[in-house]
């Protein structure tokens, strides 16, 4: 099947029992035992739901993994995964890793002995060096918040194959239809569905698919065991919105190229940040690994009071944390995904007080464009 056919036809499409246009929300938590002594496929709704179930088959397909898994947010998704280890393991993880991830990792898993690198992951030579003995696993992000570094996969892969290490990606900023780590040598791939899968703004949720079922067996143990799962409505939603996942996507990176573009002529951008653009320094390695360069960018101002004026002059794009939506979606890395981050290191790794991260929706790329000019360019501006 065709991509395009596999979004809609992939998982179960319709109610076996009905025939209806999509699964059912089975708002339950309990299943009746006509035999108890050999329970059904469902007995208990933390185990398995069916609404869930039919997400957890479409994800599995979608990223060409045995096993797929829905759970309550993104971040319940990476933390069931990171479970997958042990106390005393070592992780080398990507330098410009979700902030979540760091929190999660640098404050609980550390406190429960999971040891941690973080290396620039664009690199391959730095994350080799930070190999040990004991290292387990290997976490990276591409392209990566905020400044969209790409990290070469195949890359990533050979070396966790060399030293036998579980290799683990963050897809949320490309989703399975424009990049299949799974397919390039990763073992496990985790997503924050609440960004471009759910793609409405509408609901927090996360999902993750493994490579091999025994993998996808114990993370399915982890799941049960934490309870960090699903709801149904939300498994619906989520399933609701892949359906249109590829039209979305194509529709809201051609509007990105075309802002990209537009902004890098502007006097008052100083940079612009995005794989779609040849000057990106992965555009190469992002192009050999994924369909397309996505619908989020960065861009940076001359400074802190410039960025902050754009962001209240904007009529258009929502100026908030998030991004996927079908809205266009302005954030501020500053203050909102790196607030945690000391300054000095945040301006270090060039998160800048002028940079802003715009996640591009689905309206007219001309009216983003008018809108934006209109924010740079009003008179008497800090710009
Ligand atoms: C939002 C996000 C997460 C966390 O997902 P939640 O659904 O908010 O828990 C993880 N990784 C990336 C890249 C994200 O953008």
């Amino acid at each position: 099947m065709n991509d395009l056919t596999r979004l809609l036809h992939a998982g179960p499409d319709r109610d076996p029992h009905t025939g209806a246009s999509s699964v059912p929300i089975y708002q339950v938590s309990t299943f009746h035992q006509p035999d108890p002594e050999h329970l059904g496929p469902y007995d208990y709704a933390r185990s398995d739901n069916p609404t869930r179930a039919a997400l957890e088959q479409t994800v599995a397909q979608l990223e060409n993994g045995a096993r797929g898994l829905a759970f309550s947010s993104g971040m319940a998704a990476t933390s069931s995964a990171l479970l997958l280890f042990q106390t005393g393991d070592h992780l080398v993880v990507g330098r410009d890793i979700y902030g979540g991830t760091y929190r999660v990792l640098t404050s609980l898993f550390k406190r429960w002995g999971l040891d941690v690198t973080f290396a620039d992951s664009a690199d391959p030579d730095a994350v080799r060096r930070a190999i040990r003995p004991n290292t387990r696993g290997l976490f990276v992000e591409t392209p990566a918040n905020p400044l969209l570094h790409v990290t070469d996969l195949r890359a990533m892969a050979a070396l966790a194959r060399e030293h036998n290490l579980l290799a683990l990606t963050d897809n949320t900023f490309m989703t399975p239809y424009l990049q299949r780590p799974l397919d390039l040598g990763f073992d496990v791939v985790v997503h924050s569905a609440t960004k471009f899968l759910g793609g409405h703004s509408d609901l927090i949720a996360g999902v993750a698919a493994t490579r091999d079922a025994e993998l996808g067996r114990r993370l399915k143990a982890i799941q049960n065991s934490l309870g960090a799962i699903l709801g149904p409505q939300d498994a619906w939603l989520t399933l609701r919105g892949l359906k249109t996942l590829a039209v979305r996507l194509e529709a809201q990176q051609r509007a990105a190229l075309e802002i990209a573009r537009w902004l890098s002529a502007r006097p008052e951008v100083r940079h612009v940040y995005y794989p779609g653009l040849p000057s990106h320094p992965g555009a190469a390695t992002h192009a050999s690994q994924a369909r397309g360069p996505g619908a989020v960018l960065s861009f940076e101002l001359p400074d802190g009071p410039s960025a902050v004026a754009l962001m209240k002059r904007v009529r258009l794009p929502l100026v908030a944390v998030s991004l996927g939506g079908v809205e266009s979606i302005l954030s501020y890395p500053a203050t909102m995904s790196h607030a945690a981050m000391p300054r000095p290191e945040r301006l270090a790794r060039g998160i800048t007080d002028g940079l802003v991260r715009l996640s591009v929706g689905l309206e007219d790329p001309q009216d983003l464009i008018a809108d934006l000019h209109q924010a740079l360019a009003t008179p008497g501006a800090a710009l």
